[in-house]
C-alpha cells in the first residue's frame, strides 16, 4: 500500500512538529505514544537550568505523561533489539561470508544518506538492520498494539530524539512496514519526530515546572532496556553494545569485564581502532564520527592490508549526545559539554545490573511471542531494510 500520511515537515532542518501533535490530541480516540531516544534524558534538564549532562529519565517520562501521553515507551528497548539483529548479521558475515566485511553500522540516518550519495558502491557493507527508531515504530504498531488490544490506526507514534535527521528518516519509503504486515494503507511506522529542544519549548509553553516533577517510569512491554541500550547515545556505544552480545553468541561464554567498560572505543577521538578476539577470530573494529572522517577511512580501507570487520559511523561529534536537536544554551560548550553528557550515559550503564541487550527480559519476550529469533522472516520484513544509490542527487 501507499505510505502517505506524511508528517507536515518538508525539510530535515528543525521545524516544530508538536503543534500537529497537539492537534491530533484534540481527538480523544487517538492514542498518544512517546518513544524516547537514549540522549534526550541526559540533555533535557539543561533547558531547565539543571547541570549539563544530568540524567533526568524519570522527570522526562513524567513530563511526557503530563503533556498527554497514554504510553511512554523507551527507544533504548529497540536499541537492544538493534543489537540482536545487527549482531546476528555481523556473526553471519564473519562465519558464513554471507555479505562483505566490514559491516558498517546503520543507525545514523545522516551517515546512511551520505553513504548512499557519496559511496553507493559500499551499500552492501551497511548493516541492513534499521535504526532503533526504525525498529521501534513497526513494533509498537504490531506487537505492542496487539498485546494492549488497541487499534494501530489510532496510534500517534512519536519519537523524541536528539536528532534532526530522524525527521527525514521516518519518512523514507520503507518505513511503513507495520501497515504492510497488517494490510493497512496509509500508515507510517512512526508518525512524528520531535527533538529535545522542541520538547523543552512545548513544556515551557505549557508552564510545566520540569525540575519539580516527580519521577515516573516507562510502561512495560517496550519500556525496559539494558545498559548497552543506554550507551547507544555515545560515539562508540553501538560498537561496545554489539561486542557484548556478539562475543557471548560467538564464544558461548560471558563477555569479559573489559567488554563492559571497553575503553578503546570510548572518548572523543574522531577515529578509534581496536581488535577483539572472539573464538579464535580476531575482529578488527573502528569507531568514527564525522562523515568526512568516514570518507577518508573508506578510501584508506580500500588499499590497506589490514582487514576490518565492523565499523561504527556517527555523524555528530561524540555521537547522538551532540545531535542537532539538543539544547544549545548550556553552561559548557564543545568537548566539555559532550564529555558531561557522555559521562551521564556511561554512569547510568555502570549503575545497572542489566548490561547486555540479549539479557533484556522484554526483548526475550518479544522474540518468544512475535519475531521468534533474530533475522527470522518476520524480523527481516519489519526490522531490516535496503539502501538506494542516491549518487544522482550529486547532480553528476
Ligand atoms: Fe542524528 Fe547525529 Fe545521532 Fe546521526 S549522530 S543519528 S545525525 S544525532
Amino acid at each position: 500500500g501507499q505510505c502517505a500520511n506524511v508528517c507536515p515537515v518538508s525539510s530535515i532542518h528543525e521545524t516544530y512538529e508538536y503543534p500537529f501533535i497537539q492537534e491530533d490530541m484534540k481527538n480523544s480516540d487517538k492514542i498518544i505514544i512517546f518513544n524516547t531516544s537514549p540522549s534526550v534524558r541526559i540533555a533535557l534538564g539543561e533547558e531547565f537550568g539543571m547541570e549539563d549532562g544530568t540524567f533526568v529519565e524519570g522527570k522526562m517520562i513524567a513530563l511526557l505523561r503530563k503533556l498527554g501521553a497514554k504510553y511512554v515507551l523507551d527507544t533504548n528497548f529497540s536499541a537492544d533489539l538493534t543489537i540482536l539483529e545487527e549482531g546476528t548479521e555481523l556473526i553471519r558475515r564473519l562465519t558464513k561470508q554471507t555479505k562483505p566485511l566490514p559491516q558498517f553500522t546503520s543507525c545514523c540516518p545522516a551517515w546512511v544518506k551520505y553513504l548512499e550519495i557519496y559511496h553507493p558502491e559500499m551499500r552492501n557493507h551497511l548493516s541492513t538492520a534499521k535504526s532503533p527508531i526504525g525498529m521501534q515504530g513497526p513494533t509498537v504498531k504490531t506487537y505492542f498494539a496487539k498485546k494492549m488490544n488497541i487499534d494501530p490506526t489510532q496510534i500517534v507514534n512519536i519519537a523524541v530524539t536528539p536528532c534532526t535527521a530522524k525527521k527525514y528518516e521516518i519518512k523514507r519509503e520503507e518505513m511503513c512496514d507495520a501497515g504492510k504486515y497488517l494490510g493497512i494503507d496509509n500508515m507510517r511506522d512512526m508518525d512524528y519526530v520531535i527533538t529535545t529542544r522542541e520538547l523543552a519549548k512545548w513544556a515551557k509553553e505549557e508552564n510545566i515546572d520540569f525540575t519539580s516533577l516527580k519521577d515516573s517510569k516507562f510502561d512495560s512491554l517496550m519500556g525496559e532496556a539494558s545498559g548497552a541500550g543506554v550507551i547507544f547515545g555515545n560515539s562508540g556505544g553501538v560498537m561496545e553494545a554489539a561486542l557484548r552480545t556478539a562475543y557471548e553468541i560467538m564464544t558461548g561464554e560471558s563477555a569479559p569485564i573489559n567488554l563492559l567498560t571497553y575503553t578503546p572505543v570510548r572518548g572523543l577521538d574522531d577515529v578509534k581502532e581496536a581488535s577483539v578476539d572472539m573464538n579464535g577470530i580476531t575482529v578488527n573494529i573502528a569507531v568514527i564520527f564525522g562523515t568526512k572522517n568516514a570518507s577518508q577511512f573508506i578510501e584508506k580501507m580500500k588499499t590497506a592490508d589490514k582487514k576490518y570487520h565492523f565499523v561504527e559511523v556517527m555523524t555528530c561529534p561524540g555521537g547522538c549526545i551532540g545531535g542537532g536537536g539538543q539544547p544549545k544554551d548550556t553552561k559548557y560548550q564543545g568537548d566539555l559539554l559532550r564529555a558531561k553528557r557522555i559521562a551521564g550515559l556511561y554512569n547510568r550503564d555502570q549503575s545497572m545490573n542489566l548490561r547486555k541487550s540479549h539479557d533484556n527480559p522484554e526483548i526475550q519476550q518479544l522474540y518468544k511471542d512475535f519475531y521468534q529469533e533474530p533475522m527470522s522472516d518476520l524480523a527481516e520484513n519489519m526490522l531490516h531494510t535496503t539502501y538506494i544509490d542516491r549518487s544522482k542527487e550529486l547532480g553528476k
